[in-house]
Formats: C-alpha cells, structure tokens, sequence
C-alpha cells in the first residue's frame, strides 16, 4: 500500500509577524521508503529523503525542478505566474505551471511524479502544450539538487564501460561547472549515481528502451552542493505544439555502491528488448569471435599485422585474432572513405588474408561508420556534403583529429540512403572481395543529432540514429555471401546496439594510458549490467611505442617508432590485461612484435597464461552473470604508469606518473548450470593468500558443494563446503591467474 499525503502548512506565526497574508506551506509525496517535497508556491524541488536510511538531501531554499529554451529565452517555474498541483491517484503528483510573460503564449508545463509501490523509486515525466510554433531546443529535466559534495562522495556514470569519480566537486571549480554526457554515446546506459560511502544516495536513470537522444549530468550549484540533472531534445519541427516525454526519468534512494546502483538498473535493463535480441545472448554472434582467446592490435601492412598475429597464435595454441588499422589505401584518419585498394595493393593483401586464415587468424578491418575526409576526391565528386550531419546552423558537423596533416572529416548522416549504401558497399567490398572476416566500425555506439530537414528525420532530437544504425548493419549482413560468419564490431559499449554489433571494443581498461587519471577509475558498469549481453573485448595495452602511419608527413615521423617501452612500466601492461581478465572481456595486446616474446618473456608469458585461464571459464567471463565478488584483502603498491597519446602522440613524449593501484583483481560470476566462477589474477611479485568466505546462499548457490581450483592447464578439487558456508583458502604464486569454482 503506498501511504501518500500533501500537507500544508499554515506558519500563523509568520502571518501575524509579517502582517501580510503569506503561505508558508510544502507539497509531499511519499510511500514507506520514500519522500519527496516541493514548495507549494513555484514547485522548487526542496527534499529528497531516504526514509528506511534516514537520509536526506536538498536545501531549505529549493531550487528549479526543471529549466527550458522557449523562444531562446531559458525559463523555469518562476517565470510562470500561475502554479498548481494535485494527487492524480494516490502516489501520483502532477505539478503544472501555466501563464509565462514572454514570449507571452499559452506555454503549459506539466510534471508528473509518481512513486513506485513499495519501492525507493518514482517516476518522473514532463510535457509542454501551447507551444504554437515556438521551439523549445532542450529541457532539463529533473533537477535534483542539494546532493552531498564531500570527499566521502561518489559519482558513477556509464561513460561507455563506466567510470567513476571520488570527491567530484573538487573539480568543479564553479557553479555551474558540469560534467555531462549524452546518451546513446558516450552513456552506454541511462543511469547515474551519486552517493556518500559508505551509505549510499541519489540513483537517477531513464526507462527508455527505444533509445531517444538525452544528456545526463552533474553540476556544481550555486549553494556549493551538487545538482543531477537530465535533458531532453524535442524534435525541432517548424509547427511545434507540445511535447511529452517518450520515456520517464527515474529518481530514488539507494544503499550501496556503484554496483548496487548497476544492480538496481539491471532489473529493468534486462527486461527489455535489447537483451532479448541481443546478438550474443540469441546464438548470431560468429563461432570464431566466440571462440577469440586472444586479439592483436596491430597497424599498418599485412606484414606488420598477420605475421606478428599468426606467431602468438603459434605461441599460445588457441586462436589469436586480429584488429587491424591502417591496412587501407588512404592515410589514417583523413582520406575516409577511400579505403581500398589496400596499402599492400590487392592482390597481396587477398593473399596474406588466406594465408593468415589459413593459420586461423582472422582480420577485423578499421573502416570509420561515420566519417568522410573533406579533403578527399570523392567528397566533391560524390557531393557528400548534402548527406553530411548538419548542425543546428545548418553547418556541416567537421572536425580535425588529424594532428599532423590537420585535414578535417565531416560526419555522415547514417538516416541517409547515400550513407548507409556507401559503407554497406564498402562493406560487401572487403568482406566479399579481399576476403575479410569483418569491419570494425568505428564510432559505431556514439549517436549524432542533426538538423537537415531533407533527410526525412525528425530536426535534432529523436531516436532515428540507433534505428538507422541496425538498418545499416542489416543492409551489411544482407551482403555476405555464402554463409561466412561475419563480425561487425561496434567501438565502445552502448546497450541500444546489443541487437546490432557482434561485439564491443572496450579500451577504458588503459584508461590511464591514453587519458592520465584526473581522480576518474574505470569500472565494469556495463558488465554488471549486461554482461551476459555483450561481447567486450580491447585494450590498449602495449609494450612498445607507438606506432607513425606511413601516410602521414615524414617532418614528424618519430626515430623510436615501437621501440619497447621502459621496463618501469611492465606491469602496467599486467595490470591492463588482468583487470580485462576479471572484468570478463577478451584480452588484446596493442602493437605486438615476435621480438616481444624474448625481450618481454614474463609479460607474453602472463599474457598467454591468462587468455589460457580465460578459455577454461567462457560459461563464466565470457557468459555468466555479473556478481559482486567476496570480499578479499587487496594489497594496494605504487605503479609507474605511462601516458601515451592514442593518435601515435608523436608531438608528445611519453609522459609517466606514479599511483597506488590494487595488485590483486578479481570478480565473481553466474554461470548459466547455476556454478559460481571467481577470476583472480595477481600482478604482485610476492605470493598471495587468497582467502574467502561468503555464505552459498548469497549466491544462489546451495547449502553444499564442491569448490575447483582451475589454471591454464588442470583443474582440482579444492575443497568442499557444507552448511552453506563456502571458505576458500590457498596460496597463489606471484604474478598467477586462476579461476576458483563453486559447483552445486
Ligand atoms: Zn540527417
């Protein structure tokens, strides 16, 4: 039964010492475990209280619930004269604030909050009548504020596979000083969390399921304390007269961490659609992909590529498959699309692709999704331009990211018919014809908003970019001939893409190399999530520097080109690959040369023992089910770490810091035949001790059973637990991987 009440107040003290007629009254919604208060003159958001944990947050001024562009001005509650509210049903509370003074037309806007029976959760909805022509751009929507800024705070977002900031109002210098991400993109998913550890705090995400263009943040506000906030992207349509929300936002109170959080999305996540379909989970992903034990992700002529790839193989015995850049005719990143015939010419490349399959290794090609070179010949003679994403100005949407012959790219509209058949031709090209396994395609799981009003899309917001971007991967399949099992790689994590791409390429486990720290940690967000979902794989985990594109100018062509890093950072390449290890994603080297395997023989070694140890748990890191891991005692040592610019930062050096990291990385997961799979690897140069003890029941696991100990090679019995308490204890030797496996 949800108990709800409005309560006002009536502050006759204030009547009679103010002498003037004032209400000093608050509007509440609230069940067991949840209340909400606003103020009843302007419906500020005031309060938000946990009421099981007793905790609260907000500010006894209050702040906008909400803020919009109308008519280029930015408006909130206050700018409207008349203010009401009313229980549409109980638990249910509609907000409504109507007679703005300018632009002066019959601009309503409704809010709607209704809280979920029995539950901290509620759900938030908004939508604007008597627009009448006049555009409303963006809507930020809702906007809880008065959250905790310590540095006991937390924030988690689902950067693509999830970052998280401790202390994040240390870095925000400013009111108004934000960081925000939009969705689908860079957010993999519509979830945000922001709490006190321990404790627990603010869990914000979307029930969107059909994947409308959003923003997510959080900002500084002006009391110093922070602000979550949403926007939302009405479509720009000349004749506007309303909007609704096609989704609702979701607020509540959490207990926990970022993984409670994830765990609480996960409820309603995998209800929808984007699991049921998805390409892993429904048998469509290639057995060769499946079956990956380890990636190589070299650059440049096939010699530098296969060969480097068919000696790991040969190394390892299972198979190593390739990600392979600059293979293409045109310099990287500025001659998009006109990437064939290959650099090697065609008929050599046709001939190392068979042989290297004849090897089993299979190439994954670069082809960008979304990118067309301006200063490329096709750009003119094709008249790309018209198909290009427009800005809200109308403009092309260019940029450079070529630091060294500072070209620009145009992104493509993917709505298009042009589009999609221009890079659906590519496609068919280099799988059907130089005889490819299959397209890496970049900038995949990032959507756009335009504004062309020829391309027959709504103007700006919408959903139509995920559509499109499953229409362009049908037109691809619809190509393959023969039966091939093909692989369309999306580039980071994005749940609205798991019924398009076979699989994910997830680098934030390098973070560090390839954007310095700034108090951001990678986090398997998505994993806990929609792991079982996904194919994640990558790294940029490299031993060597980086490498210089042959097509770039010669003036800036580095001597020490995949030169072997300084040994210092070695076991930052550890770290890499054991964190991709136990966050259940396939492990990748960057940059692999033979020589590797001699100079660098404990850290290939550690390689191949891992992917080894991975292959004898695929029910587990490759299909099983996020949980969270028993508690063990992490030692923590300082590492040097190296930065390198991912664009082969030849106008940088490599710059290094120092930072404490964990030595030991493990997680726990749930195999479909019920059995539990704890990965551990160490990258300690002392023994471990690793020791455990968890009750069975916690994880769905029962009363007694048998506990295996599982390496690169055999697995043995452990032990055994009865009266469903599970205890695990051995010693790991330095530097070991294992898997350690609860059976019912
Ligand atoms: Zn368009």
């Amino acid at each position: 039964m949800i108990k709800q009440y409005i309560r006002t107040f009536i502050c006759t003290a204030a009547l009679l010492l103010m002498a003037v007629a004032a209400w000093c009254a608050d509007i509440r919604l609230e069940n067991r475990k949840v209340r909400f208060t606003f103020d009843a003159g302007k419906g500020s958001f005031l309060r938000m209280e946990d009421l099981a944990q007793k905790r609260t947050v907000g500010s006894t001024a209050g702040a906008a619930l909400w803020e919009m562009t109308i008519g280029g001005k930015k408006v909130s509650g206050k700018d409207f004269s008349r203010f009401t509210h009313r229980m549409a049903s109980p638990g249910t509370l509609v907000m409504e604030w109507k007679g703005l003074a300018a632009p002066g037309n019959n601009v309503a806007v409704k809010v709607t909050v209704r809280l979920r029976d029995g539950e901290a959760l509620s759900d938030w909805h908004l939508a604007v009548e008597g627009l009448n022509g006049t555009p409303v751009p963006d809507i930020v929507f809702p906007m809880i504020s008065g959250l905790p800024n310590t540095p006991a705070t937390s924030m988690a977002a689902a950067n693509w596979m999830g970052e998280l900031l401790d202390n994040p109002g240390a870095q925000l210098k400013k009111p108004g000083a934000k960081f925000e991400w939009f969705y689908p993109g860079h957010l993999s998913m519509q979830l945000m969390a922001v709490y006190n550890r321990p404790g627990g705090g603010l869990y914000a995400a979307a029930d969107d399921a059909k994947a409308y263009r959003k923003n997510m943040g959080v900002q500084l506000g002006a009391d110093g304390k922070l602000v979550y906030y949403m926007v939302h992207y009405p479509a720009q349509d000349a004749d506007v007269q309303q909007y609704s929300m096609p989704y609702n936002a979701v607020i509540g109170a959490f207990s926990g961490d970022w993984i409670s959080a994830a765990e609480i999305y996960r409820e309603w996540g995998e209800q929808q659609e984007w699991c049921a379909q998805s390409r892993l989970r429904t048998g469509k992903v290639a057995d060769w992909l499946k079956e990956t034990a380890l990636w190589v992700w070299n650059r440049g002529r096939a010699s530098e590529v296969l060969q480097p790839a068919t000696d790991l193989q040969q190394r390892l015995g299972l198979p190593v498959n390739v990600l392979w850049h600059w293979w293409h005719g045109c310099s990287y990143d500025d001659g998009f699309p006109e990437y064939v015939p290959p650099r090697d010419g065609r008929e050599l490349f046709m001939e190392e692709v068979k042989k290297a399959q004849q090897y089993g290794v299979r190439s994954l090609v670069y082809m960008n999704q979304i990118q067309w070179g301006n200063s490329t010949a096709s750009w003119q003679s094709k008249g790309a331009e018209k198909s290009s994403v427009k800005d809200a100005n109308g403009q092309p949407a260019s940029h450079v990211y070529n630091i060294f012959t500072g070209k620009a790219l145009t992104n493509m509209c993917i709505v298009t018919d042009f589009w999609k058949k221009t890079y659906s031709d590519l496609c068919d090209t280099v799988i059907n014809t130089y005889g490819v396994n299959g397209v890496y395609m970049d900038q995949t799981c990032l959507t756009r908003m335009c504004y062309d009003p020829s391309h027959h899309h709504p103007i700006g917001g919408g959903n139509y970019w995920v559509q499109h971007s499953g229409k362009l991967t049908e037109q691809i399949r619809s190509t393959i001939h023969n039966g091939q099992q093909v692989t369309l790689s999306g580039e980071g994590v994005g749940e609205a893409w798991m019924p398009y791409v076979d699989a994910f390429l997830a680098l934030q486990v390098s973070r560090e190399r390839y954007a310095g720290v700034h108090g951001w940690q990678a986090i398997p967000f998505f994993q806990v999530v929609h792991h079982p979902y996904s194919l994640a794989y990558g790294n940029y985990s490299s031993l060597l520097t980086p490498p210089y594109d042959e097509k770039w100018p010669e003036a800036h062509r580095p001597a020490n080109m995949l030169q072997p890093l300084d040994p210092a950072f070695n076991r930052q390449f550890l770290m890499e690959q054991a964190r991709s290890f136990a966050w259940g994603m396939q492990p990748m080297i960057s940059n692999y040369k033979p020589l590797l395997a001699t100079e660098r023989k404990a850290e290939v070694d550690y390689l191949l023992q891992l992917a080894k140890v991975r292959n004898n748990g695929l029910k587990y890191l490759l299909h099983g089910r996020f949980q969270r891991a028993p508690a063990m005692v992490v030692p923590e040592e300082n590492f040097p770490m190296s930065r390198l610019s991912i664009y082969a930062g030849q106008k940088d050096k490599v710059t290094s810091f120092e930072k404490k990291y964990p030595v030991i990385y493990h997680s726990a997961w749930k195999a479909d035949d019920g059995s539990l799979g704890i990965a551990i690897a160490s990258v300690r140069n002392a023994p471990y001790n690793v020791n455990m003890q968890f009750k069975a029941g916690a994880y769905g696991l029962p009363a007694k059973g048998k506990i295996y100990l599982a390496g690169a090679g055999e697995r043995r019995l452990l032990g055994s637990y009865t009266g469903g308490a599970v205890k695990v204890n051995f010693e790991m030797a330095p530097k070991a991987i294992c898997l350690v496996e609860v059976e019912p």
